[in-house]
């Protein structure tokens, strides 16, 4: 069977490879000329199961309220706008800010994530890929004892669920990450995930990218997506082609990977994805003092910022724009990242030098992805929407999809995950 992935972003590029090693023919097409080269180039390194409440839960309303026009809050949504995508997204987000709701996504994130994270471990020792990975684990710190508290509830609750993580006093935070020991005095706590992970998810994809070419995947590179094309079968409407800037291609699979894009290709057959970009800022330093940067990768709770080391360098990522598909870097956004970092790790280096980035990261309303076929097509797939956690969920989330492509047996269970679950869209 010939497959087409659109898009080589981190979950194009599992997608592909996966697929190519199940014996499909696999040909990914992107507008980039090479993978990784979006929102997957930048991102805060993490491997984070630990990571997996779902930001629609029944405080976020309050919280988001008390935000509102504060230029150095976390989030930041420009509601006054028209944008019916927004608008839709939103009243989806608020069905999902329920106690039950909010179980019920945190249990479907932690089953995916987990999955990822075991098969991710699993190809990186048979591939023996390289991509400043770190292994020491994720270590969340908490300033504020209310929401120590809320990080320990939730803690308990993940572990039902398989997520081992361990609650830390701050001299045992310290005593894990030295790099802390001038702010000991103004922690609550910290909780680790020992077997949560962090790496440069760009060097991953690439690496991945060329052992998906040693299995035969063609890259058609610098190719625009402008729509796809579908006709009426009796069992069901059928993507007939993909329509690019160079011309249509045909395969008789499609899979739609196009990150925070990937709502404008479904539309262009009539499929409505519920995907809305939250943009999201990183800066990236060499590491002058070994001493004075992290070498655990850290989750600094209260700020909403990460931090992970990759080889030489120091990534800082964090704050979220509702602000549509934009990709202009703000510097009142970079400042504020900079700000952060700096005051937790002043002597780590220069960060005068710090070379700064954003991203669309592809959010669902419930903070889950969509990973199955599309309801009503036989032979188009989904894999998208993995907003913050599209590095920790790619290696499980392309396995997946491949196994649901080619008809074999999924490891994981699949309900809850696929398009089928948001009223409307089936
Ligand atoms: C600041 C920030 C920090 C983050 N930190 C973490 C973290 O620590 N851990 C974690 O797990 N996740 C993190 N994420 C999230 C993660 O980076 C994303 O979920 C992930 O990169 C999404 O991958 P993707 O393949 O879906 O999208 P992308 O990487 O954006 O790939 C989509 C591809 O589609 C292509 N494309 C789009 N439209 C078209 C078109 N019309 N024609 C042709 N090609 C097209 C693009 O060129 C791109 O290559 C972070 C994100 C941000 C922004």
């Amino acid at each position: 069977m010939t497959v087409l992935v659109l898009g080589a972003g981190l979950i194009g590029v599992t997608s592909a490879y996966f697929l190519a090693r199940a014996g499909e023919t696999v040909t990914v097409v992107d507008r980039q000329p090479g993978p990784g080269l979006e929102t997957s180039f930048a991102n805060g390194g993490q491997i984070s199961a630990c990571h997996t409440q779902p930001w629609a839960h029944p405080s976020t309303p309050a919280l988001a309220l008390r935000w509102m026009g504060r230029t150095d809050a976390p989030l930041a949504v420009r509601w006054g706008r028209w944008d019916p995508a927004l608008w839709s997204w939103g009243l989806r987000f608020l069905a999902n800010c329920t106690p039950g709701a909010y179980d019920r996504n945190m249990e479907r994130a932690v089953r995916i994530a987990l999955y990822s994270r075991a098969t991710l471990k699993a190809l990186r020792a048979e591939l023996g890929l390289e991509y400043d990975q770190k292994t020491k684990g994720i270590l969340k710190i908490y300033r504020d004892p209310r929401e120590y508290g809320k990080g320990l509830k939730a803690m308990a609750r993940t572990e039902d669920w398989g997520l081992h993580q361990k609650a830390l006093s701050p001299s045992a935070c310290v005593a894990l990450e030295p790099a802390l020991a001038r702010v000991e005095s103004r922690l609550a706590g910290g909780i680790l995930a020992a077997e949560d992970e962090s790496g440069d998810a760009h060097l991953f994809t690439r690496a991945l990218f060329e052992k998906a070419r040693d299995l035969g995947v063609t890259f058609l590179g610098g190719h625009a997506i402008l729509g796809l094309e579908a006709s009426l079968e009796t069992s069901g409407r059928k993507i007939i082609g993909v329509v690019t800037d160079k011309g249509p291609l045909r395969a008789d699979q499609v899979v739609l990977a196009l990150g925070s894009y990937s709502p404008f290709l479904a539309r262009t057959v009539g499929l409505r994805l519920p995907v809305y970009p939250a943009k999201g800022y990183s800066i990236t330093l060499e590491v002058s003092n070994p001493a004075g940067a992290p070498e655990v990768s850290l989750t600094d709770e209260g700020q909403r910022m990460v931090y992970s080391r990759l080889g030489t360098r120091l990534r800082a990522a964090g704050t979220a724009e509702f602000t549509g598909w934009n990709t202009t870097l703000t510097q009142a956004r970079v400042d504020l990242i900079t700000r952060e970092a700096q005051a937790l790790f002043p002597e780590a280096g220069d960060f005068d030098t710090a070379s700064a980035w954003c991203g669309l990261r592809p959010k669902t309303p419930d903070s889950v992805p969509i990973i199955g076929q599309a309801p009503g097509f036989n032979n188009l797939y989904v894999n998208t929407g993995h907003g913050t956690l599209g590095w920790t969920m790619a290696c499980g989330s392309g396995k997946l999809l491949s196994a649901i492509v080619t008809g074999t047996k999924p490891e994981i269970e699949t309900k809850g995950l696929g398009l089928d679950r948001f009223l409307g869209y089936r």
